[in-house]
């Protein structure tokens, strides 16, 4: 309760501090801010401190010397939580605990040197076209779609998956399934490979049917079919260093010659014959982990 009454606190100056600056969005949050979130729960606290530092010393020439007290005791106030909220955990932050790789800064700039074509937006709408291709494909049994953009051993677990379902004559439905949050956890290069994690948290009603009867099986335990589920996931994908975006590129076109998929082979493309799944040519999805 202590740490909530704290929270409080932090957000009022903060939100004043935001207008204060100016160009801020009125959306704090601890959690980075959703899918444009640009870095760490910790980054964008700081944010909301270095705009408003920046916004005062420009607006300071005609300013009243009162007026400059009164923000300077609000970022003291203000700093002082924060310190008490970064040492109790509660701005710890999703990186805390998590497996590989190691985390590294959350910023694209080294990708977007490279590659100037890259925008976060068009990365994240990639991430989003991927998620609901899976869904898609894991409902119908069928992973033949989600392959284009999956590494091989990525498809073998979900692939292993599926399979159980089809001999257990069971189909996973996954209703109403939407992403509400997509958070960029670290983006890093080793070798000749960019690699980028993200936490995506999202929520559906999950239920399993009995592919003849249409019955929920076990509702108490495999879901009741109304009830809808939050949940995390971490994704990494991988691409090499050297591979450029298209602005038209998406996970139903070859990646290498634009050709769409027509003949049911999601690998190979029939057209240029091309590995469609290669992380020279365009984003893949690594592996999927669960926090
Ligand atoms: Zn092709």
């Amino acid at each position: 309760m202590l740490a909530l009454a704290l929270l409080g606190l932090l957000l009022v100056p903060a939100a004043a501090l935001a207008r204060a600056g100016g160009g801020q969005s009125s959306n704090p949050g601890f959690s980075g801010g959703g899918s444009s979130g640009g870095g760490s729960s910790g980054g964008s606290i700081g944010g909301f401190a270095g705009g408003a530092l920046a916004g005062s010393a420009v607006s300071g020439g005609g300013g009243s010397f009162s007026s400059v007290v009164v923000i300077i005791i609000l970022i003291v106030a203000f700093l002082i939580v924060r310190g008490y909220l970064r040492k109790s955990g509660v701005l710890s932050g999703p990186q805390t605990g998590t497996p590989t790789p190691a985390p590294g800064p959350a910023t694209f700039d080294q990708l977007k040197a490279d590659d100037p074509n890259f925008s976060e937006q068009a990365f994240y709408g990639r991430v989003n076209e991927m998620f609901l291709t899976i869904q898609e494909a894991w409902e119908a049994r069928n992973l033949e779609p989600a392959r284009r953009f999956l590494s091989e051993a990525q498809f073998q677990v979900l692939a292993q998956g599926v399979d159980e379902y089809v001999k257990n004559g069971q189909i996973n439905k996954l209703d109403s399934l939407h992403v509400d949050r997509m958070e960029p956890v670290s983006v890093t290069r080793e070798g000749d490979s960019d690699y980028v994690r993200v936490l995506i948290t999202a929520s559906v009603i999950d239920y399993t049917v009995d592919e003849r009867t249409g019955e929920i099986v076990n509702p108490s335990v495999l879901g009741d079919g109304k009830t809808v589920k939050t949940f995390q996931e971490y994704w990494t994908l991988v691409r090499k260093v050297g591979a450029q975006s298209k602005s038209d590129a998406t996970i139903k076109k070859c990646p290498n010659c634009g050709a769409p998929v027509t003949d049911g082979n999601y690998v190979k493309c029939a057209y240029c014959g091309t590995m469609m799944n290669d992380p020279a040519l365009d984003w893949v999805l690594l592996r999927i982990e669960q926090p």
